[in-house]
């Protein structure tokens, strides 16, 4: 692939989500408003992320929770198509594009990636998005951020074009 070649950021510290993605995680993000959304991160065999929307299953509703049977269909899903789950996404509805100290609290999986969709608290429109990374630093559990990429981003930059 032309553009593999030329991708300067190493592959852990970056995410390439096209850009139809990132449009259906602000519209699932928009349509939870005022709850959160949740979905998974599929790695398909052609290489391409692709999110599955989740039930959010969580009680309130500035949480969210996948039950451990939505995510192992899930799994096997991604089985059958020849990828894995990578990672999962949420929305806050609170502005906040950024992880919070429950998402910290919830670290699981530290090779998994974190994708936050913030919302508009005021009007319900959905905004940035960002990706992260679980770390731990000095013995504490945090986020560093992944540079999120569209293939559109990525054509952009080539300096051949
Ligand atoms: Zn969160």
């Amino acid at each position: 692939m032309p553009f593999r070649r030329r991708y300067r950021v190493p592959r852990d510290q970056s995410l390439v989500l096209r850009a139809e993605e990132q449009q259906a995680l602000r519209e699932q993000a928009q349509a939870a408003f005022p709850a959160e959304c949740c979905g998974l991160l599929l790695s398909c065999f052609d290489g391409r992320v692709q999110a599955m929307p989740m039930i959010n299953r969580s009680p309130t509703p500035d949480r969210f929770e996948i039950a451990v049977s939505d995510l192992l269909g899930a799994h096997r899903r991604a089985r059958q198509e020849g990828g894995a789950v990578i990672g999962h996404y949420h929305s806050h509805p609170n502005g906040l594009a950024r992880p919070s100290a429950a998402d910290v609290a919830a670290i699981a999986d530290p090779a998994a990636v974190w994708v936050i969709v913030a919302v508009d608290p005021q009007t319900g429109t959905p905004g940035a998005i960002t990706a992260w990374h679980p770390v731990e630093r000095q013995g504490k559990a945090g986020f560093r951020p992944v540079l999120l990429l569209s293939a559109r981003r990525i054509l952009r930059d080539d300096p051949e074009k």
